[in-house]
């Protein structure tokens, strides 16, 4: 049977979540959009009370493990319901908050032990702390495979070269998991990750980006130069490696990654949309009379807008129930991250169209506007969700897309 109705802890959440966003988010959203940046003390704030951007399921130790076993199997769950709430207060500030973000997931599912622990338990104090996840290159985004980094092994570790672009948070993130490769002809085989922490000698953040949208948090560029990294260092160790033999490691750490991060992306893009879609309606129903023709057009878009929300909701959560109960679900990730990001675009243009150019002065919409538009690019643009999913369509047949 199919159930649709949350469960209590997972209420709580949602509601917990909703309330830190309408109290302590939204109201400097706009002004963090103006600075180009979330002010120093509110993150400082925000991570003494404990609210992080945590996609990994890393309990820092406390608590039965019973009940740390029981936290794993729902952080998917939890996570997109906390997410959408979080994005609905301000997309940009949810993406600064501290916390491991979209470096967690990597750390998590091929990391050791010992590397969850000493990576991950950082988040845990009372310094606001970040880590990144730094795939992009000039010459590789979407073809993951074409990393050119390089990744040179010596005594005791590796020397990387190279360079990462659009890194969310990469500027001051106390470490990075950073993907190259050991020898570019190898392709996807030759593809490794390495938790680059900051201060190592040779890595360096070469500039901060500036952004039509997202304009509070952080994009940064990284270069690595002759930069040594310990063995310990290796996402996973060498053996992670060497019992895979051809099977692409470092290319897979990255893909399987995005199983779990694209339905939390996918849950940012909905609560844009519906923050887009409540500040209309909101303004429809005070400034408007129930009965001009203006009215009824109005209420067809954000039927549909509501309508459009939910759909990508649905299907945002069952990527995210499968990604819990360890169900492959690469096809459902990509499928509700192209949903989620496209119906949002479109919310968020057809909102602005609503408000007329009243929209363009400085309203939470021209804001959303702007944000918006790198959901259908970053964790995988729509053509490569489609292309993930024609792969699996076509897979039974023996075809190659
Ligand atoms: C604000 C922001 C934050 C980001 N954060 C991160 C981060 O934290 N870490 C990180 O590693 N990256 C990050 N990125 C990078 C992002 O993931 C890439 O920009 C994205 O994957 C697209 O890659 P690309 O820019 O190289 O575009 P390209 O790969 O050059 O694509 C250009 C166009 O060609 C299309 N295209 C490419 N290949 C194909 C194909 N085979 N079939 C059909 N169409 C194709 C694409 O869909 C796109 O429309 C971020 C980007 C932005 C803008």
């Amino acid at each position: 049977m199919i159930s649709f109705k949350l469960s209590e802890q997972q209420m709580q959440i949602k509601e917990m979540t909703h309330w830190f966003a309408e109290k302590e988010i939204r109201p400097i959203a706009l002004v963090a959009d103006e600075l180009g940046k979330v002010p120093d003390e509110w993150l400082h704030q925000v991570n003494q009370m404990g609210i992080q951007l945590n996609t990994s399921s890393f309990g820092g130790g406390k608590g039965s493990s019973k009940g740390k076993k029981k936290r794993e199997r729902e952080g998917n769950r939890m996570g997109v319901l906390a997410t959408e709430e979080m994005a609905w207060g301000d997309p940009a500030i949810t993406l600064s908050l501290p916390g491991a973000g979209l470096g967690g997931p990597p750390i998590e599912s091929s990391g050791t032990p010992e590397q969850k622990e000493r990576f991950l338990s950082i988040f845990t104090t009372d310094i606001p702390r970040w880590g990144a996840y730094a795939l992009t290159e000039p010459e590789a985004g979407s073809d993951a495979s074409g990393v050119r980094t390089t990744a040179k092994k010596v005594e005791g570790g590796y020397i990387l070269n190279g360079q990462k672009i659009f890194i969310t948070n990469g500027g001051r993130a106390s470490w990075v998991v950073v993907f190259a490769t050991v020898d570019a002809k190898l392709g996807r085989a030759g593809q490794r990750a390495f938790v680059v922490e900051k201060g190592t000698p040779g890595f360096s953040c070469t500039k901060l980006v500036k952004k039509m949208g997202l304009r509070a948090n952080e994009t940064a560029e990284l270069l690595l130069e002759d930069c040594f990294v310990p063995t310990e260092n290796l996402l996973g160790g060498e053996e992670l490696y060497e019992t895979s033999g051809t099977k692409p490691s470092g290319f897979q750490v990255a893909m399987k990654t995005f199983d779990s991060t694209r339905p939390i992306v996918a849950s940012m893009a909905i609560g844009i949309a519906r923050a887009a879609y409540e500040y209309t309606l909101d303004i429809v129903r005070r400034e408007y009379p129930s009965h001009g023709k203006f009215y009824y057009l109005a209420s067809e878009i954000l039927a549909e807008a509501e309508q459009d929300i939910q759909a990508a909701r649905l299907l945002t959560w069952e990527a995210a129930w499968m990604a819990d109960l360890g169900i492959a679900n690469a096809k459902e990730a990509a499928m509700c991250k192209a949903y989620a990001g496209q119906m949002a675009l479109d919310v968020c243009s057809k909102a602005l169209e609503l408000l007329g150019p009243t929209g363009l002065e400085g309203h939470l919409v021209e804001k959303l506007y702007r944000d918006v538009k790198v959901f259908d690019i970053f964790e995988g643009t729509n053509e490569i969700q489609h292309l993930v999913i024609a792969r699996r369509q076509y897979a039974p047949y023996d075809i190659r897309v």
